[in-house]
């Protein structure tokens, strides 16, 4: 377990694109981000997961998914965290519905909602541009990006017809997210991806925003 910022643990790197799983904690109470699928000589993130909420004597009320690509979103990892945390309920938005139906109990939202851990904010919101099931989830400041390609309007699935988010939506997500700071009175000063490969801290996220919608080339 890795400490990222304030109530932000990476439990662990899972599977062949060593996709993060997280804990956000606050008080008591605390999420699960991601629920990637782990390979046959890797200890299930479920495992780390429920020996990372007795070590912090937290109790995970939520799992929570960035995207429903087969590297964040496992059915078996699903149920193995169902079991380890009978309580939680998988809150995810609807388009997630024909991923998870009949896996565990789950709760859906649509466009943004607004959770919370003991007392502090935590935010789901609908922003479909890498996948047409993105949501980042925004807790403490920090913003999870989930695989969304920044600083660009590009999307890696751009090239395939039935994958890809039209420029219409990436654009409708990207003022969504422009507008949420001054809707809820929040300021979101970080970015992590969920395959914990990148973070950014003190971060204009207005500026980001308006930057991302540039025409820019990978690399
Ligand atoms: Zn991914």
């Amino acid at each position: 377990m890795e400490q990222w910022s304030e109530g932000v643990y990476l439990l662990g790197r899972y599977g062949d694109l060593m996709t993060g799983c997280w804990l956000l904690t606050n008080g008591a109470s605390a999420a699960i981000v991601e629920v990637p699928p782990h390979d046959v000589d890797q200890w299930s993130p479920a495992i780390a997961a429920k020996l990372a909420a007795k070590q912090l004597c937290v109790n995970v009320e939520y799992i929570l998914c960035s995207h429903a690509h087969g590297d964040h979103l496992s059915p078996e990892t699903l149920r193995e965290f169902q079991r380890a945390f009978p309580s939680a309920v998988l809150h995810v938005h609807e388009s997630f519905e024909p991923h998870v139906s009949g896996i565990v109990s789950t709760r859906y939202f649509q466009g943004v909602v607004k959770l919370g851990l003991d007392g502090e904010a935590l935010f789901l919101i609908h922003a479909p541009k890498h996948s047409w099931t993105d949501t980042f989830i925004v807790f403490r400041g920090a913003a999870f990006t989930g695989d969304w390609e920044l600083n660009t309007i590009r999307a890696v699935d751009d090239e395939h017809e039935e994958n890809r988010v039209p420029l219409e939506t990436k654009l409708q997500s990207i003022a969504l997210l422009q507008r949420f700071p001054d809707e809820q009175g929040y300021v979101v000063h970080q970015t992590f991806s969920s395959h914990a490969n990148e973070r950014r801290d003190n971060v204009d996220f207005a500026a980001l925003m308006e930057d991302t919608k540039q025409d820019r080339q990978f690399w």
